[in-house]
């Protein structure tokens, strides 16, 4: 029966297809050499979204997501390996008409068919398990994500960039596919300061956020939430919604992710709004709840303390540092002035013991050493001597030389003085006008004698030439000296009065001489 035999192997093709169409799993049938797509089921065709001739044209690689361990060449090893006879059941990210990834479970075996090696390759959905998945894991991660943050802002310390880094770089990595840290400048705009997204490792999905100078957009989710202050969530399977709720820059990444769920919440520090933490999910897991937004939202508070806090510290650091510099600075100048001031008074009380014209001890000076002096020789029973000087005929040297040459002269004498009495103790005195003294403590008569005329002796040597004087051709003294022991009785003015006494008696005798006090 010939019209039987042609009609039987269609009846039989026709009732495979019609088997193989119906099934309910996805299924592929690959060439073990190429991977090439030889024949597809309905529901494969609805599952990728093809036409059945569509999909027998595509390149294997494009049903794939294309990022390791998601690449034709993955696909290839795994016909491989079901090619040598061993089935092969893996988990798969695919990737739809429209480019939408989600998840399905591959099994791959060998078969025969139509007389040839072709892999058979069934394809199951598995996106709600993967959303019970990672559900789970979420919640299994959460509490720990939350320690993490924390711990990681504790350790950012001052370092507010590190610290924003490190809240965008957990919420991703636990909560969401993409997390934007945005910050509220002090004309209320809004800028993104940190982005993270886990998933995309190595690819350029998002721009660098140092490139976003432009304010988010007023009318995008985050603004709204920074305005409001209050939380907003949104649900959109299509994703029209969502790409209209962030700025252009994140569109590739919520377009690549087909991302259906968006979560911001405001950041505040103390009441006030610092910016928003936003996060989008992708279609391959559940949208955000109620819960993620509470969590969310309490992580959002500990995170804006953290950041103010981070802030105050590199303030205060700043503020320390300058305060240090201007106490160095300070401490300079208060060291330069206390020296200044050092030098002033050193000044000032050599002033007050100093004669201005010749540099000897003053009257002033006397007086206190006088008695000082005296005092302790007193208490010691010791000798004490007591100069007066005067120079002789010094009111005709004035009036031959000037009162400039009466200056040079007495200048002079006093220099020669210093030169005379320059042992320990000694103190050589302008006493006023043309006279001077000599303290000479523990000094006896005859001592005191020849120190008298070494000064005498001292000033013919220097021969200043006093043309009116009828005592020598040159400047000299009259000196009266007292050398006694300091007794109960004894003090400065008894001193003085004899010495001038003694004086008077060089100047009787004609002058330019030194006279011992008779006791
Ligand atoms: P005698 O030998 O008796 O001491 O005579 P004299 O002229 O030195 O004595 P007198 O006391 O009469 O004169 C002292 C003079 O010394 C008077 C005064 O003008 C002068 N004289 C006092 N102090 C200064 C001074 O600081 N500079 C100058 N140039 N002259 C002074
Ligand atoms: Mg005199
Ligand atoms: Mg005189």
């Amino acid at each position: 029966m010939p019209p039987q035999k042609t009609t039987r192997p269609r009846k039989d093709e026709d009732r495979t297809r019609a088997l193989f169409n119906a099934f309910q799993e996805a299924i592929l049938i690959h060439d073990p050499e190429t991977g090439a797509i030889l024949d597809a089921n309905a529901r494969a065709c609805s599952l990728f979204g093809y036409a059945q001739e569509e999909l027998l044209a595509l390149p294997m690689g494009n049903l794939s997501v294309g990022l390791a361990p998601y690449t034709q060449e993955d696909a290839l090893a795994w016909i491989r390996k079901a090619a040598q006879g061993s089935p092969q059941t893996f988990e798969w990210l695919a990737h739809d008409c429209k480019g939408r990834i989600f998840w399905v479970e591959m099994n791959l075996h060998l078969a025969t068919l139509d007389g040839a090696p072709r892999i058979l390759s069934t394809v199951r959905d598995i996106r709600d398990r993967k959303r019970l998945e990672s559900d789970h894991k979420t919640r299994l991660k959460r509490a720990e994500a939350q320690n993490v943050v924390f711990l990681a802002l504790a350790e950012a310390g001052s370092n507010f960039q590190r610290a924003l880094d490190l809240i965008a770089r957990y919420l991703a990595a636990d909560i969401g596919d993409l997390a934007v840290v945005e910050l509220m400048d002090d004309r209320g705009r809004l800028f993104p300061h940190a982005v993270d997204q886990p998933y995309m490792d190595g690819t350029e999905l998002l721009p660098n956020i140092s490139a976003l100078n432009t304010a988010t957009p007023l009318d995008s989710i985050p603004a709204r939430v920074a305005a409001s202050g209050t939380p907003l969530r949104l649900e959109d399977s299509k994703g029209a919604r969502i790409l209209e709720s962030l700025r252009p820059e994140f569109h590739p990444f919520l377009r690549r992710y087909n991302a259906h769920s968006i979560l911001a919440v405001p950041l505040r520090s103390q009441g006030v709004t610092l910016g928003t933490l936003t996060l989008a999910k992708g279609s391959a897991s559940r949208p955000y709840s109620e819960e993620d937004q509470t969590m969310l939202q309490n992580l959002a508070d500990r995170a804006g303390l953290a950041l103010t806090n981070a802030k105050l510290f590199s303030e205060n650091l700043q503020q320390a540092e300058q305060l240090r510099r201007a106490n160095v600075e300070l401490e300079a100048r208060v060291a330069a002035r206390t020296a200044e001031l050092e030098q002033l008074n050193q000044r000032l009380k050599q002033m007050a013991i100093e004669d201005a014209l010749t540099g000897l001890a003053n009257r002033r000076r006397f007086n206190e050493v006088m008695d000082e002096e005296i005092r302790r020789a007193r208490r010691g029973k010791k000798l004490f001597t007591l100069l007066m000087c005067d120079v002789d005929f010094f009111k005709r040297y004035n009036d031959h030389y000037g009162h400039q040459g009466g200056d040079d002269c007495l200048r002079a004498v006093g220099e020669i003085m210093r030169e005379v009495f320059r042992r320990a103790g000694e103190l050589p005195v302008r006493y006023g006008g043309e006279e001077f003294a000599v303290i000479l403590p523990g000094v006896n008569q005859e001592s005191g004698l020849k120190a008298a005329e070494k000064l005498l002796k001292a000033l013919a040597e220097r021969a200043i030439p006093h043309a009116r004087s009828d005592a020598a051709a040159h400047v000299s003294l009259s000196i009266g000296l007292i050398s006694a022991r300091v007794e109960q009785e004894r003090d400065a003015d008894w001193f003085i009065a004899r010495a001038d006494a003694a004086l008077y008696q060089s100047k009787e005798d004609g002058r330019n001489r030194a006279t011992a006090a008779r006791m």
